[in-house]
């Protein structure tokens, strides 16, 4: 059995140790964008009589992972899917697993565009695998400007006449269809007709799709068919997502948003398929 873990935080580290432990072959895939790095001290986690910094906890936590024989990826997951096993697509290329843990914290991010809000779910998706079909034969717009833009960009160009990323006033990304200007507003009617630029013009768009960032587990789990509450991944209580071999742990499953719900969240995860595994 092959577990893989995206995200190197404490819910993931937690999850790995477990199974490593039981002998089972383990990997973190992580692009190092953990919350615990924007965490100037950590004083109220068990054990550090003195508080620690959120980056040395966030590297202890990938040391000892490794020194149990864990694989660490320094890797961006753009896209996943399931085939008799999960595959993951990432800016290094695909990595397959039989067990897959989301563990990569709470980081779907929403520009605050005038309309975007309103039009979710009539124009505006987060899922160009899930949505692309809607928008057959129509011009689309991806919002974004990282790898994870591209990878909802290429997708989209199968089905949709034209795809363009908006990058909202950031570096554009190696796209041949850009447009940086900065968005004022998403206009329509029953559903999404426009976009309004700051500069007061506009570009006829029927479909838009979400791609700040990088993917967060709510995206990937959407992608992979799992219920989702808004921006956090339902699980049940060994963070098992409602999809068998697809677990979430941490921030990403909602709760408190603290280490140590993080850590426990990947106790019990890693428990659970440990004792899967042997059944
Ligand atoms: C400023 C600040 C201060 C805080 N202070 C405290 C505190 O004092 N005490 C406390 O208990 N908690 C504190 N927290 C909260 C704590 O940091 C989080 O609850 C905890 O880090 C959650 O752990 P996690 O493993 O779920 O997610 P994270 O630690 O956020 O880790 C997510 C992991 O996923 C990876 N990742 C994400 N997306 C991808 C992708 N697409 N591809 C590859 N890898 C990906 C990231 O690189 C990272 O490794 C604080 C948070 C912040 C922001």
């Amino acid at each position: 059995m092959k577990v893989m873990i995206i995200g190197g935080g404490p819910a993931g580290v937690s999850a790995g140790l477990y199974t490593l432990r039981a002998g089972i072959e383990t990997t973190i895939i992580t692009n190092n964008k953990s919350a615990l790095l924007k965490a100037e001290k950590i004083d109220n986690y068990y054990g550090f009589a003195e508080g620690i910094s959120g980056e040395e906890l966030y590297t202890n936590g990938l040391e000892g992972f490794k020194r149990l024989g864990g694989r660490v990826i320094e890797a961006e997951v753009t896209g996943a899917g399931y085939d008799e096993g999960f595959t993951l697509s990432t800016d290094k290329g695909e990595y397959g697993a039989d067990v897959l843990v989301l563990a990569n914290g709470a980081s779907r991010k929403t520009p605050d565009i005038r309309g975007l809000k309103e039009f979710e779910g009539r124009g505006v998706s987060y899922c160009a695998v899930c949505d692309a079909f809607f928008y057959r034969g129509k011009r689309v717009a991806v919002i974004g400007n990282g790898e994870y833009a591209l990878h909802e960009a290429h997708i989209l160009e199968k089905t949709s006449s034209e795809v363009i990323i908006l990058t909202d006033g950031k570096k554009a990304p190696a796209y041949e269809n850009c447009d940086g200007r900065k968005i004022k507003a998403i206009e329509g009617g029953e559903g999404v007709e426009r976009v309004v630029f700051e500069d007061g013009e506009s570009a006829e768009i029927s479909g838009i799709f979400v791609a700040i960032g990088t993917a967060g587990a709510s995206d990937i789990a959407v992608k992979l068919g799992a219920l989702t509450d808004g921006r956090y991944v339902k699980t049940d209580e060994n963070m098992l997502t409602s999809i068998p071999g697809l677990y979430a742990v941490g921030d990403c499953a909602g709760g408190l948003m603290q280490v140590a719900k993080a850590v426990c969240d990947g106790a019990k995860a890693g428990v659970d398929i440990v004792r899967r595994g042997k059944q």
